[in-house]
């Protein structure tokens, strides 16, 4: 027999528990499904987030691994620049298990080892093990990551992806100095197409990655392999591996399709130039969870349309500047350090030229 719910969330990680707890803290009987044994793991993140996030969501301690101070732009011209940039990094994992704890306590049911796949006429069919279950709910949120399956069945999927590929190793003693260890590092360089490298510190250990756009040629191996040279970081420093895809172009044309609502990653809410998508998920699920809520209690689907209005009116602004800044320094990106230096520093976050409306 069918399972009815007001509202089925795909995917719990930040944007979809943060939907859910909202939904559920105003009374929808709610569902989240996610493909995962354990909510939170693997981690595919560099786990850093902006100070503003505990506006939008309690941080527990215990959920920080370090405060952040600011950010140092490493240019290909070996030039560096430090910016403020208040913020943490994260135990991620912990990060989101908290959300779904919220997320259950506020009342929402979570199916772990469950995975979302086939829309049917009236639902979802769920399969959890051996098991399918069709789910029928009358509002449908797709929060199910980059590579959303619920984006595919209403036609919109993130077409721009930077391929990710990180490890965690042993802090570098280097960064002790000259308070390197309370920064986060970008890095541009030519081979890093279409990206940049980083170090973010993480207490006694670093997340040290690349992302590339394959598009352009770029190859996240050679460029991980490339960056770990440059910080005279050794195979034997590395104590984990992880990576995945990041959106890169945007919001997906549509973020509510009838009654489907996409948030976080699945709607393309990453930022353009930093891949940044934690924060995003956390805004965009609390504004679709409020919006479900809302159309559940009045009965009329419309005020879904609410969710696309309040996402342009907070996000929309700055992420369309964001991707216009990405396609200028994709089309400007250059072999010659000199060149890209030039590229960056009107496109990067970290210069004023950021600001700037033209490319
Ligand atoms: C290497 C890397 C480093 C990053 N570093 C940062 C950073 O430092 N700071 C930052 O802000 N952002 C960072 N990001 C981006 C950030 O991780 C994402 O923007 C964020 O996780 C988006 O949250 P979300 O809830 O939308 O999606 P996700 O966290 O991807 O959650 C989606 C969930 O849906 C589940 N799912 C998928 N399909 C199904 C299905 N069919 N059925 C059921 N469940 C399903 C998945 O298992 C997953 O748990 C990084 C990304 C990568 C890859």
């Amino acid at each position: 027999m069918a399972r009815e719910v007001d509202l089925l969330v795909v995917g719990a990680g930040p944007a979809g528990c943060t939907a859910a707890r909202v939904a559920a803290e105003q009374g929808l009987q709610v569902l989240v499904v996610e493909r995962r044994a354990t909510v939170g793991l693997p981690v595919q993140c560099a786990e850093y987030v902006p100070a503003q996030i505990v506006a939008y969501v309690p941080l527990p301690e215990g959920c920080i691994a370090q405060p952040i101070r600011a950010l140092r732009t490493h240019l290909s011209t070996g030039e560096t620049v430090e910016t403020p940039a208040p913020g943490y990094v994260l135990h991620r994992a912990l990060f989101d298990k908290t959300l779904a704890v919220a997320a259950r306590r506020a009342g929402a049911e979570i199916w772990t080892s469950a995975r979302a796949v086939e829309r049917t006429p009236r639902g979802v069919l769920v399969r959890r093990g051996s098991d399918l279950e069709e789910v029928v709910p009358r509002i449908l949120i797709g929060a199910d990551g980059p590579l959303s399956t619920v984006g595919r069945w209403v036609g919109q999927v993130n077409a721009d992806l930077i391929d990710a590929l990180q490890v965690e190793v042993v802090l570098p003693p280097s960064l002790a100095e000259d308070g390197g260890r309370e920064c986060t590092h970008i890095c541009f360089d030519p081979v890093y197409r279409g990206g940049y490298g980083w170090l973010f510190p993480k207490g006694e250990t670093a997340n040290v990655g690349v992302g590339v756009n394959r598009k352009m040629g770029g190859d996240p191996s050679h460029a991980l392999a490339h960056l770990l040279d440059r910080l005279h970081i050794r195979p034997g420093d590395i104590l984990g591996r992880t990576g995945g895809p990041v959106p890169s172009g945007g919001p997906v044309a549509h973020i509510r399709v009838g009654e489907v609502l996409l948030v976080g990653d699945a709607a393309g809410h990453t930022h353009p130039v930093t891949g940044a998508g934690i924060f995003a998920a956390i805004v965009g699920g609390t504004l679709a969870g409020q919006a479900a809520a809302r159309a559940v209690r009045t009965g009329d689907l419309r005020a879904l349309e609410e969710y696309e209005r309040e996402w342009d009116a907070f996000m929309g602004g700055p992420l369309r500047h964001a991707l216009k800044k990405r396609r200028y320094l994709d089309a400007h990106w250059s072999d010659d350090p000199i060149a890209l230096s030039a590229a960056v520093r009107r496109t990067w976050i970290a210069f004023r030229e950021y600001g700037r409306p033209e490319g």
